[in-house]
């Protein structure tokens, strides 16, 4: 038996020995189960922050559970030198699920989008990647030169050289920006971290058309949107896109750490040795993922996203209306929401926190809400209630 300790002996051993680089709540999370996690009081949350988009088919699913539970007895860990069963029956079901012919298989979001990078570059021999402004893509070396806030990137400067950052949704910059040097173009369908921003639908076949007209390649970063999260299983097939790679993660093995980027025909087969990882494709994240893209389109998960994103959108719409002195914008695609504030985001997040709702910044000034896409809607309610709480009690108190 492990021993249990209090929320405050948690946190202190914690602050006392991690790396310091993360802010974190004071709030201790012990367990989860679909929608809620609980803290180590036994306090229950609903939960808008879905592990940071990674919890999507819900906490703890039986079935991925039950699918970790039976591989963990039978093989770990079994490097892509060898072939596997369940990596065989994954990459099968992705594939198909993606309309992409070939996957690479790693561990995370931003090695998924250090993949579609290293495979634009080598497969048009080219070195310049545009990306966008606003926009996140993650914090290794490739990915974070891809990344655009000055926070993040300055420390680390000089980073990766030949990467251009244009305007988001502004078709003419990406008519510029996109030349002969160009290997790929890297966006985002909605901007997550950047503040919830949706790319526009023009827009992205623009950039997309511009791409195939000059050579380059077309990266949709689908980390965060992808697996039902926007209203479709990938985002971008809400506006008939087909990206020549895409890097996905988060919810992918239903909350095991696992990624991939997804490989158009247009690319095709690469050359052994040109890129890998150890734990690349390991059996136990295979099946894994294997049983959470099962309980995807059992569940019909994009499909609650759409019909539960449409309902928030009904119920929060009019929060610029109402909380005019504090609300600038609501906005989304699906279950991936973000309500812009005039004042900062914290505050409203320790104050939902206090009313049994969690949720996530996107940026200074935007609540993000990224709930596992089984919610229901009346716990819905009870956090689109919890937000006009927030905000009638912080507009009285000005
Ligand atoms: N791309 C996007 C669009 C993301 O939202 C994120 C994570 N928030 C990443 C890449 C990086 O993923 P990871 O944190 O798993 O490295």
């Amino acid at each position: 038996m492990t021993e249990v300790l209090s929320n405050l002996d948690y946190m202190a051993l914690e602050e006392a020995h991690s790396s310091g680089v993360y802010a974190k709540r004071a709030l201790t999370i012990v367990r989860g189960e679909g929608a809620y996690v609980w803290d180590a009081e036994g306090n229950r949350y609903i939960d808008c922050v879905g592990g940071q988009g990674a919890a999507n088919i819900g906490h703890a699913h039986p079935k991925v559970v039950e699918a970790i539970r039976a591989q963990a007895g039978v093989l770990l860990s079994c490097p892509e030198l060898f072939y596997n069963d369940q990596r065989a029956l994954l990459l099968q079901k992705l594939t198909a699920l993606a309309q992409m012919p070939r996957a690479y298989l790693c561990n995370s979001g931003a090695e998924a989008v250090e993949a579609a990078l290293k495979f634009a570059r080598f497969a048009t021999g080219r070195t310049h990647i545009v990306a966008t402004m606003r926009g996140f893509h993650g914090r290794t070396m490739g990915a974070l030169s891809a990344t655009w806030e000055p926070k993040y990137r300055e420390p680390f400067a000089p980073l990766v050289p030949n990467y251009t950052h244009i305007p988001y949704n502004d078709l003419a910059a990406a008519e510029t920006a996109i030349t002969d040097q160009t290997a790929a173009v890297l966006v985002e369908v909605v901007q997550g971290e950047g503040g919830v921003r949706p790319a526009e639908g023009d827009y992205l076949r623009g950039v997309q058309a511009l791409c195939r007209e000059r050579g380059a390649l077309f990266i949709t970063d689908e980390v965060q949107t992808g697996f039902g999260r926007t209203g479709r299983l990938f985002a971008h097939q809400h506006y008939g896109l087909s990206p020549d790679l895409m890097p996905v993660a988060k919810s992918i093995a239903g909350g095991m750490p696992f990624g991939a980027c997804l490989i158009s025909e247009r690319v095709g087969k690469l050359q052994p040795a040109i890129h890998g990882t150890t734990f690349g494709g390991n059996p136990l994240g295979c099946a894994a993922a294997l049983a959470a893209l099962d309980v995807m389109v059992e569940e019909d998960l994009a499909g609650r996203a759409a019909v539960l994103g449409g309902f928030l959108l009904e119920r929060l719409g009019d929060l610029p209306q109402r909380f005019r002195a504090q609300v600038r914008e609501v906005r989304g695609l699906g279950l991936l929401f973000g309500i812009e504030l005039r004042g900062k985001v914290a505050p409203v997040l320790k104050a939902l926190q206090s009313k049994g709702v969690l949720a996530l910044p996107a940026g200074l000034n935007v609540l993000r809400l990224l709930p596992p896409l089984v919610i229901g809607q009346a716990d819905l309610e009870q956090v689109a209630s919890a937000i006009e709480a927030v905000l009638a009690e912080m507009g009285a108190a000005e």
